[in-house]
Order: C-alpha cells, then sequence, then structure tokens
C-alpha cells in the first residue's frame, strides 16, 4: 500500500513529490505522457524565483527530478490508465497493467494545448501544424508562419518564431490582445510580427496533402472569405486540462477543471489537485509548485489523521 500517489511530473507534481518525500511518505510520482509538463516545451524561464538570469524550461524540471529523486521519490514512467477513488485505499492502474493501491492521490496531470477542431488540421499536424514554438520553430527557418491566439501564449510563440521565419502573422478572432501588455509591447515592436484581427482560420490548406501551403481565413465582422500563403500554422489558443480519467468521479467545473476547496482539496477526501488540473486563472510554473506544496501538506496531514 502507497501512501501518497502523485499523477503528472510538471512543476506541481515534482514540488508535492519532494515534500512528501521529505516527509517520509515514501512517494511514487507517475510520469504520464508528457515528463516534466509543459515547462519541457518552453525555451527561456525567466520569472522562477531564484533564477536571477533565468533557466532552460527542460533543465528546470530536470533539476526539479533530480530533487525529487534525491528525497527518495519512485519515479514511474507511464500514464494512468484507470484510477478509482470511490473508496480509501484509492488505486490506480499505471500502462493498463499495474495496479496501486494508496491512502492518498495527488492528481497534478496539467492542461494540454487546444486545438480548432479542424480535420486538415489533425492530418497535418507534425506537417506544418504545431502547438509548440520551441519544439518545432527550427523547421521554419526563412519561412512564412501563422500564430493562431490573442494571448500570452500566442505573443511568446509569435515572438520566439521570428527567430526563425522570416514573417509571423497573428490570427486573432477579436481586434484587441488578451496577452499582457508587456508581452503585447514586445510583439507589437517586434518587425518581423503583423496582426491580422476579426479572423478565424477556417481550413489549413495543403493541395499536395502533406504540407501547409496556406489557411483560409473568415473575417468573423464581414463574412469575408480569404486565403493566405503560410509554411506553418501554430495554434495557441488555450489549453484544456487532463481530467478526462477522474470524470464523475471528482467535482469538476464546467470546462473540466478539478474543483479544489481549501487550497487543494478535492469533493473526495484524501484527494487533492495541484497545478494547472485545478487553475485556469494563473497557470504560473510557480503557482503550480505552490499548490504542490499545499497539495503535500494537506496529503500529510490527512494520513496522520486516518
Ligand atoms: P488564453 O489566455 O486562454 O488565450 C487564448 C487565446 O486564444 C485568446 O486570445 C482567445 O481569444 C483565443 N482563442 C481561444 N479559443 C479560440 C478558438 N477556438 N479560435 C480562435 N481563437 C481562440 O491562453 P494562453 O495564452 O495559453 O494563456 C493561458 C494562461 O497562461 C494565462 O493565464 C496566461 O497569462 C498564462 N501564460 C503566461 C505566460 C507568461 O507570463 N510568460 C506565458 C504563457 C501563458 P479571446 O481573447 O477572444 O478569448
Amino acid at each position: 500500500m502507497k501512501n501518497v500517489t502523485i499523477i503528472g511530473s510538471g512543476p506541481a507534481g515534482y514540488t508535492a513529490a519532494i515534500y512528501t518525500a521529505r516527509a517520509n511518505l515514501n512517494p511514487i510520482l507517475i510520469e504520464g505522457l508528457q515528463p516534466g509538463g509543459q515547462l519541457t516545451t518552453t525555451t527561456e524561464v525567466d520569472n522562477f524565483p531564484g533564477f536571477s538570469s533565468g533557466i532552460k524550461g527542460p533543465e528546470l524540471m530536470d533539476e526539479m527530478k533530480k530533487q525529487a529523486l534525491r528525497f527518495g521519490t519512485e519515479i514511474l514512467n507511464g500514464e494512468i490508465t484507470a484510477a478509482n477513488l470511490s473508496k480509501n485505499p484509492f488505486s490506480v492502474t499505471i500502462n493498463e497493467k499495474d495496479l496501486y493501491q494508496t491512502k492518498t492521490v495527488i492528481i497534478a496531470t496539467g492542461a494540454s494545448a487546444k486545438l480548432l477542431n479542424l480535420e486538415s488540421e489533425k492530418r497535418l499536424m507534425g506537417y506544418g501544424v504545431s502547438a509548440c514554438a520551441t519544439c518545432d520553430g527550427f523547421f521554419f527557418k526563412e519561412k512564412e508562419v501563422v500564430v493562431v491566439g490573442g494571448g500570452d501564449t500566442a505573443m511568446e510563440e509569435a515572438n520566439f518564431l521570428t527567430k526563425f521565419a522570416s514573417k509571423v502573422t497573428v490570427i486573432h478572432r477579436r481586434d484587441q490582445l488578451r496577452a499582457s501588455k508587456i508581452l503585447q509591447k514586445h510583439a507589437f515592436e517586434n518587425n518581423k510580427i503583423n496582426f491580422c484581427w476579426d479572423s478565424v482560420v477556417e481550413d489549413i490548406m495543403d493541395p499536395d496533402q502533406g504540407k501547409v501551403t496556406g489557411i483560409k481565413l473568415k473575417n468573423v465582422k464581414t463574412g469575408e472569405v480569404t486565403k493566405k500563403n503560410c509554411d506553418g500554422v501554430f495554434l495557441a489558443i488555450g489549453h484544456s486540462p487532463n481530467t478526462a480519467i477522474f470524470k464523475g468521479q471528482l467535482e469538476m467545473d464546467k470546462m473540466g477543471y478539478i474543483v479544489s476547496k481549501d487550497g487543494t482539496k478535492t469533493s473526495v477526501p484524501g484527494i487533492f489537485a495541484c497545478g494547472d488540473v485545478q487553475d485556469h486563472v494563473y497557470r504560473q510554473a510557480v503557482t503550480a509548485a505552490g499548490s504542490g506544496c499545499a497539495a503535500a501538506i494537506e496529503a500529510e496531514r490527512f494520513i496522520e489523521q486516518s
């Protein structure tokens, strides 16, 4: 029987691991399909306290993993394929075969990039369509790309892509950005970035079947449909929480985020949630790490009291 099972390996999961391991609870942590979480797909992290010159996202996650291992966390490679949270001890199945019983569960499964739900987008993912500029920007040297979205992610991705692409066009469905003022300023000042306002992507074109050549755009104010040539389409329209496996077992909001009360307590005693899976407001590495710490302390108290 495990004391604590942590699901997810972003800043929330690793912080929960560091704290529960230091409390001698011998936690196990299941890494999930994207070990290290979303930060492994970013370049510079400038705002994580303690790194005055910034640190690369993958490096930060590697350090967190080493720190969790140093205190004895058992880290398992794989994903949760089933979870029964209806009675304590809870049970989780890893990779469809290994069943673990556990007194507490800390859910830190994060959130994943949203897609536009176009047939062409699915078909061309990895062939000119991407949801991660850091991962794929390199392939667009001296090419023209578009970034869809008007938030912080879209501005960061657009700025990053100008290191490679000859031209970056931000496609936004309104005429005002949602992004923070500082990121807007960087984007407006970057002469490789153009903006296409009040517009949505209706289709991604690949006449030769297999490589993006352009997009079909619709102006939402005039209804006019135009074509725009480009070699790459980067999606930056937000994220969805990774909660499908817990549906019906925990209280969630209408967007599927786990509802947590008094910090990280979920609707089931002994199950805690931290990081982006329960936070669609702040979604920062440092807030995720903070809530991972809180979840660990709550799990420790729960075990002591039960
Ligand atoms: P976001 O803030 O939710 O922005 C999503 C953007 O995509 C919005 O501009 C939205 O348009 C647009 N959008 C959504 N669905 C769309 C659709 N189906 N078609 C076309 N456009 C669509 O997401 P985010 O930019 O990923 O940021 C998420 C959170 O992470 C935020 O809290 C942000 O501050 C934070 N973040 C911070 C940093 C940083 O501080 N360095 C970096 C990245 C992210 P509308 O504006 O019209 O809704």
